[in-house]
């Protein structure tokens, strides 16, 4: 039987936890996309964060199909070339002396999580299990993630969560300090909370944390599932802010739009996760690897990472221009090529609204909360694409300037 594949066919096969836009993509290069109309978008959303290459870039394509004839997978019963690779890679190019595969941020974090009881619980007995993390902080949709996150709308109604978890508000030292105790296993921060509205911490919350932790005996986990690999014009966020952490977090952007994620780790940390104690049979499979050893390659080059920052000040002058002249954002904010522009308050709680508008204007941008519009391009999107992209966005926010004031 032969189906039409429109986006009506949606809500008839899958289940109802996302509500996607009308278009449908089917081709992306660079940083264009079109759907299966041929209509073409400017894609400053960079698949949340993910195609940090863009789309289709041709040595991903290569490194993918070159390994696709070669060994998909073979289980964690052996090594393989690619995983042992990307590792040393890993480890030469961050703090980190080991690595842990798995395939989404979700995963990694839960393996990071994991790791920190085992770490407190064998360091300073079962009372040491408490984990201390941001309210607000996204980590994942898992049970264990979404307990540590801290935003009630993703745990609660999935029954009792997980116990034994600190939440404190974000950048605010003396919470932080009245928190950590001998008792913590280990603070959790993102160092940019991406999804609750692209806000940086203050380099003093990162030093102190770190502090806090050295002092209590607690790891300091920095989730840079969405800050790390060249995001934020650093190849990971903690560089930005001169803090090195115990553990980190990468996803997202590490395969570029393949599955692929990774939990490094020091060794003092790592060797607390020993024989037997967690595993992914998915996790670390050469076909996703050879791709993040590929992106690792491109990314983790100064010329690139020196362009996230031109391109950040590119983009950061003409949203202001744009958000000034129609009064529609307060202020833009953010990170490299992690932005945030705040909507003012006649747009309180209308992003939604305004990405729906930009997107039929041909321009592909995020929201992160109801407030806040989200910019996650390609790192290496060209100058033209960009003003393509903005031009499209003047145009959008003209048009909604024209429009009455929502109630
Ligand atoms: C996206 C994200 C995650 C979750 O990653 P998944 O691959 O969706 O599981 C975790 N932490 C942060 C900071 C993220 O931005």
């Amino acid at each position: 039987m032969n189906v039409t594949v429109s986006r009506d066919l949606y809500e008839h096969v899958m289940v109802p936890n996302y509500a996607p836009v009308s278009v449908v993509p089917v081709d992306g290069r660079g940083a264009r996309v079109w759907d299966q109309d041929g209509t073409e978008y400017i894609d400053f959303a960079g698949g949340i964060a993910v195609n940090a290459l863009g789309h289709c870039h041709p040595d991903l394509v290569e490194a993918l199909t070159l390994q696709a004839q070669r060994l998909w997978h073979i289980s964690n019963i052996f090594a393989n070339e690619p995983a042992m690779r990307l590792a040393h890679a890993l480890t030469q190019a961050s703090f980190a002396d080991r690595v842990f595969f798995a395939n989404s941020g979700a995963e990694a974090n839960e393996a990071a999580f994991k790791l920190a009881r085992r770490y407190g619980v064998r360091t300073g007995g079962e009372d040491k299990h408490e984990i201390v993390a941001n309210l607000n902080s996204f980590h994942g949709r898992s049970l264990f993630t979404v307990s540590v996150a801290g935003q009630p709308k993703y745990s609660e109604g999935f029954g009792p969560p997980i116990k034994g978890i600190r939440h404190v508000a974000f950048n605010d030292i003396q919470a932080l300090e009245a928190a950590v105790s001998s008792h913590t296993c280990a603070v959790v921060i993102e160092p940019v909370q991406g999804e609750s509205g692209v806000l940086p911490a203050s380099r003093a919350y990162l030093q102190r944390a770190r502090e806090l932790c050295d002092t209590h005996g607690a790891l300091l986990i920095f989730d840079e599932v969405q800050t790390g690999m060249g995001r934020l014009g650093t190849l990971f966020g903690y560089e930005h802010f001169d803090v090195v952490p115990d553990v980190m977090t990468l996803a997202k952007a590490i395969g570029c739009g393949f599955p692929l994620a990774a939990m490094l780790a020091t060794k003092e940390a790592a060797r607390h996760l020993e024989l037997g104690t967690h595993g992914s049979t998915f996790g670390g499979n050469p076909l996703a690897c050879a791709v993040g050893e590929t992106a690792l390659k491109l990314i983790d080059r100064p010329e690139l990472l020196r362009g996230v920052q031109i391109r950040h000040t590119h983009f950061v002058s003409a949203l202001t221009v744009i958000g000034k002249r129609y009064d529609l954002f307060k202020e833009v904010r953010g990170i490299g090529l992690l932005l945030g522009c705040v909507l003012t308050d006649r747009w309180k709680g209308q992003a939604k609204h305004v990405i729906d508008c930009c997107l039929e204007h041909g321009v592909m941008v995020l929201q992160a909360g109801p407030d806040v519009i989200r910019l996650a391009p390609s790192l290496v999107i060209e100058t033209e694409e960009i003003d393509e992209g903005l031009a499209r966005l003047a145009k959008a926010v003209k048009q909604l300037s024209r429009e009455p004031v929502a109630m």
